[in-house]
């Protein structure tokens, strides 16, 4: 039996990044990926990084000419649906190639102290006499393989597989995702026709889920969908955003798919010996359903406790439990409170209010960049406001939708105090939990 402080499932970016702060502070390490080095991180090829990121995560900035590098871009544009209307947020975007990446990655929390041990597949945990998780099973080299640890992370990725092999009731929930919980993206990487289409930012269209982005090729770009349900309604979708979008002529190159969770976190990430991470804990943006550094969040704020719950012999629920208060509170919170109000918008608004909102200046490049920390101005509000007046009283806008927005506001703001308020221990769990759930019944999912 070989014995460990720690046993990641997992060597993804969440994985490695893990591995790297839990190694650094003198705990030993294994991560176990079942995949081989050479396929690490091949699941696509293109994600995005804020600029800003690097450096608030600690994470490695790949630079062009770096294997790793594949393009930046600062003109993030959100359009309506006919494109007649575009509003522009400058944000620093790197985009880089995940294989490189995440070997990047891997090589940091090698560097740090943490062994990997590629090719070796999760297969069940291990229990004590007392029922707590000790360790896992694994297959390695056609043989099982025990590893005991005092925490085991699962950051497995969509399939989650130690999440949804946890006992009921374990202290974290075990539900597999629906697809109603999964976005479908399918990314067309393409070669642009004419030189003057050739990009120099991303262009989102809302009310498609839909977006034209760079690639590493200056002359192409990745044209992405994403959907609930199903590739095939992803499909459906893209063939109705073809009708009305102007996207440039093009020849298609490759097509990749992949899957992203798009629901809400667990409300409890930790139980006893354990904890969840990455997309194994759906901890993608509400927003995208990006979840690279979203998780690297959630890691950064836990580690403190991991360690301590390490060096004091406590990997306990009970001794863990700040990390779901610490994580909630914050970035839980905000991500709450966006998926209510955009769960409600989009569902209510159709084509022509998507239209409307945009050629109004309800929607505005001014209100885009305050999503990114720049202050509105009084004259956005006031622009945006009138917007509204106007909609209703020309009937551009329905009464109907107005409310569901108003329905989604309050929705939002009451998710948001809640996850506020997350309890500090166990005890008010339950009576949290069930609020909670009330609140996600009327929030609804994304069509
Ligand atoms: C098409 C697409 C585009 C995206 N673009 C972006 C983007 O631009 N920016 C962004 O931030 N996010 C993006 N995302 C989301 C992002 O890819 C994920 O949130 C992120 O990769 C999750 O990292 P992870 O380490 O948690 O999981 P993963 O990267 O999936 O890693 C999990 C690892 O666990 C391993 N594993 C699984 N089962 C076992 C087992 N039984 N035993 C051992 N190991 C196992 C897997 O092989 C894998 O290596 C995108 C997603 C998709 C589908």
């Amino acid at each position: 039996m070989d014995r460990y402080d720690v046993v990641i499932i997992g060597a993804g970016s969440t994985g490695a990044y893990l591995a790297k702060h839990l190694a650094l502070r003198g705990h030993s390490v294994l991560v176990i990926e079942k995949l081989p080095k050479t396929k690490v991180g091949t699941k696509y090829d293109i994600f995005h990084i804020e600029a800003r990121e690097f450096e608030r995560l600690g994470i490695p900035r790949p630079v062009r000419g770096d294997a790793a590098w594949a393009f930046e871009f600062e003109k993030n544009y959100n359009a309506d649906p006919l494109t007649l209307y575009p509003k522009c947020q400058i944000n620093h975007i790197v985009g880089l190639h995940m294989h490189e990446y995440t070997l990047l990655l891997n090589a940091e929390a090698e560097a740090a102290g943490a062994k990997i041990l590629y090719s070796c597949e999760f297969e069940d945990f291990l229990y004590d006499e007392q029922g707590k998780i000790c360790g896992v099973t694994a297959k390695y080299r056609g043989r099982e393989k025990q590893i005991e640890a005092r925490l085991t992370a699962d950051c497995s990725g969509m399939a989650a597989v130690g999440r949804t092999r946890l006992p009921a009731d374990y202290g974290v929930e075990n539900a597999p995702l629906t697809d109603e919980d999964i976005f479908y993206v399918i990314l067309r990487y393409v070669t642009l026709a004419d030189p003057k289409d050739y990009l120099e930012g991303s262009t989102f269209w809302a009310y498609y889920k839909s977006w034209i982005a760079p690639c590493a090729d200056p002359h192409g770009a990745i044209i992405g969908i994403g959907a609930c349900h199903s590739f095939d309604y992803a499909e459906s979708v893209y063939a109705e955003m073809e009708k009305t979008v102007p996207l440039p002529p093009y020849t298609l190159e490759k097509t990749e798919r992949g899957r992203t969770p798009y629901t809400r976190s667990p409300y409890s990430m930790v139980a006893d010996g354990f904890f969840v991470s990455g997309d194994a804990g759906s901890l993608t943006k509400s927003v995208n359903g990006e979840g690279v550094t979203s998780s690297m969040v959630q890691v950064q704020l836990s580690v403190n406790t991991l360690d301590r719950a390490l060096k004091l012999n406590k990997t306990t629920r009970d001794y863990m439990w700040e990390i779901n208060k610490k994580y909630n509170a914050s970035q839980g919170a905000e991500f709450a409170m966006l998926r209510a109000l955009l769960v409600g918008v989009v569902n209510a608004a159709g084509f022509d209010e998507f239209q409307y909102a945009f050629e109004s200046g309800i929607i505005s490049d001014e209100l885009l960049n305050a999503m990114n920390g720049a202050p509105v101005p009084a004259k956005t509000i006031l622009t945006a406001l009138k917007g509204f007046v106007c909609g209703v009283a020309n009937k551009r806008l329905r009464v109907s939708t107005l409310k569901a927005a108003g329905r989604a506001l309050k929705n939002a703001v009451e998710i948001s105090s809640l996850y506020k308020k997350f309890p500090s221990a166990p005890a008010g769990y339950a009576a949290w939990a069930a609020k909670a759930d009330a609140v996600y019944e009327r929030i609804g999912k994304i069509r």
